[in-house]
C-alpha cells in the first residue's frame, strides 16, 4: 500500500492538509452525479483506502496506520467539510473497534491486515431490525450452535453499505431474552463473510432513501457462520458492540462538524458575493447573524467532539463510564450544529438554495440523517438523563 497517511509523530494538521488533498479531486459534480443516479462512490472509497486513510486506527503492526481517535475523527471531519461524503465508507473505522478491542489474536491476524490493504471491506454493521427498532435487547434474529457453525436466521433493516462490503459485523441472539443472566446479556457478535453467504442464506434488498446512503435490509435464512467468526464470548456481544457505538458516535460527530463548517463557509462567500438591494446580502444582520450563530454553535459542538475523543482514546475498554456521556453529547450536539447550519446555508442562499448545481440540498438531506441515525436524539437524551443524571428510567 502506498500510504499517504502520516505515520509516526501524529501530525493532525498533516493528516487534515492530506484529506484535503485528495477530496479536491472529488468536486461537486462528482457526487451531483452519484445522488442522481444512487451510485456507490467507488473510486473516492478506493482512493481513501489506497491513501490508508480507511485503516487509520488498525495498529501499525497490522498493516495500518495506528493512529488515535483524534487523527480518526480528524479525517471524517475533513472529508465533509471538503463536500465529500464520508457516509459511503465510515462504518469501516467504527467497526473497528469491536475487532480490535475484543476479537481473538488469531481473528485479528486473520482479518485485519486484509482490512488495512483494502483486500477486504468491512463496512457493515448489522444491529437494527424492523419489528425492535431503538430497543437493540429487543432483536430477534438468533444465532443457534450447531457442532462447529451457529445458524443464523431473522432479518436486519437499514444495514448500509451491504451490498459494497465484503464483511459483516453482526449482532445476534444466541441466549433467548428469558433465559439470560441480565437483560444486557444473551446477545453475540460475528463477522460474516459475505462473499460466502450470498445466495446460501442471506438476502439483500437496497433501500431507496432521501440520500444516498446505499442501505440495504438483510434476510438470514439458514446461515451457516463458522463458529470461529464469534467474537469474545459468546453472550457478550452488547457490550463490545457499545463500545463499537461510543466510537461510530464520535466519528459521525466529527462529520456533522465537517458538514457545519462545509454549510458556513458556503454561506459566508455567498453573503459577500451576492449583492440585492445595491449592496452584498451579508451586509445585512439579519443574514450575518445566522451565520455566525452557526459558527459559534459549530465551535461549540468541535469542542465536545474533541474531549469525546481524547476520552475514548484514553479508554482501554471504552464503556459508558469512560466517554458515553461525552460520545452521546458530541454526537447530540454535533448533528445539531450541522442541522442549524443547512438550515442557515439554504436560507442565506435564497431560491439557489434548492438547486441541485450548489450541492447544498444534497448536504442538506445528508446532515439530516444524523438526528436520526445512528442513534437518534431522543435516545440520546434519555441516556443522559437516566445515566448522568440519575432520573428514573423511562424503558
Ligand atoms: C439511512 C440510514 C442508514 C442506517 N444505517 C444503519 C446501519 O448501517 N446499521 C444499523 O444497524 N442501523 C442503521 N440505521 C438504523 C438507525 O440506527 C435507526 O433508524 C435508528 O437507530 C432509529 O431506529 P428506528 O428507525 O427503528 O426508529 P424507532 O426506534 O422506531 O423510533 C422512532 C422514533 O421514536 C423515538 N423513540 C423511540 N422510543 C422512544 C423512547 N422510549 N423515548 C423517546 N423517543 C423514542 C425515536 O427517537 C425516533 O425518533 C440506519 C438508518 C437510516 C435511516
Amino acid at each position: 500500500m502506498d500510504a499517504e497517511v502520516p505515520h509516526a509523530a501524529e501530525d493532525i494538521a498533516q493528516i487534515r492538509d492530506a484529506v484535503r488533498a485528495l477530496c479536491a479531486k472529488f468536486p461537486g459534480e462528482y457526487w451531483r452525479v452519484l445522488d442522481r443516479e444512487r451510485g456507490y462512490p467507488s473510486d473516492f472509497v478506493a482512493a481513501l483506502t489506497e491513501a490508508g486513510f480507511l485503516a487509520a486506527l488498525i495498529p501499525e503492526e497490522y498493516g495500518g496506520s495506528g493512529l488515535s481517535m483524534t487523527a480518526a475523527a480528524a479525517i471524517m471531519e475533513e472529508i465533509q467539510a471538503s463536500g465529500c461524503n464520508g457516509a459511503a465508507c465510515h462504518a469501516q473505522m467504527y467497526t473497528m473497534g469491536t475487532l480490535l478491542r475484543h476479537g481473538s489474536a488469531k481473528q485479528k491476524a486473520q482479518w485485519l491486515p486484509q482490512i488495512a490493504s483494502g483486500a477486504l471491506r468491512l463496512q457493515a454493521f448489522g444491529v437494527t431490525e424492523p419489528t425492535s427498532g431503538s430497543d437493540t435487547l429487543n432483536l430477534r434474529t438468533t444465532a443457534v450452535r450447531e457442532g462447529d457453525h451457529y445458524i443464523i436466521n431473522g432479518q436486519k433493516i437499514w444495514t448500509s453499505r451491504a451490498e459494497h462490503s465484503d464483511l459483516l459485523l453482526l449482532l445476534a441472539r444466541t441466549t433467548p431474552r428469558e433465559q439470560a443472566h441480565k437483560r444486557t446479556e444473551g446477545l453475540s457478535v460475528f463477522l460474516v463473510d459475505m462473499r460466502l453467504a450470498q445466495g446460501t442464506g442471506i438476502s439483500v434488498n437496497p433501500i431507496r432513501t432521501m440520500m444516498n446512503h446505499a442501505t440495504t435490509e438483510l434476510f438470514f435464512d439458514d446461515l451457516r457462520v463458522p463458529a470461529e467468526n464469534l467474537i469474545g464470548e459468546e453472550g457478550h456481544g452488547f457490550r463490545y458492540i457499545l463500545s463499537g457505538m461510543n466510537a461510530e458516535r464520535i466519528l459521525i460527530a466529527a462529520e456533522c462538524i465537517g458538514d457545519a463548517k462545509w454549510f458556513i463557509a458556503k454561506a459566508s462567500a455567498y453573503a459577500k458575493e451576492r449583492v440585492v438591494f445595491g449592496r452584498p446580502i451579508g451586509q445585512n444582520q439579519g443574514v450575518q447573524f445566522p451565520i455566525a450563530r452557526a459558527y459559534a454553535q459549530m465551535r461549540a459542538a468541535e469542542l465536545m467532539v474533541r474531549e469525546a475523543a481524547a476520552r475514548y482514546q484514553a479508554g482501554e475498554d471504552c464503556g459508558a463510564e469512560d466517554c458515553g456521556a461525552e460520545a452521546n453529547m458530541a454526537k447530540l450536539l454535533g448533528a445539531d450544529a450541522s442541522w442549524a447550519a443547512a438550515d442557515m446555508c439554504l436560507q442565506t442562499h435564497g431560491g439557489f438554495g434548492f438547486a441541485e448545481e450548489f450541492d447544498i440540498e444534497r448536504k442538506f438531506r445528508e446532515t439530516r440523517l444524523y438526528q436520526t441515525a445512528p442513534i437518534s436524539t431522543n435516545l440520546i437524551l434519555s441516556y443522559l438523563a437516566e445515566h448522568v443524571l440519575g432520573l428514573p428510567r423511562s424503558y
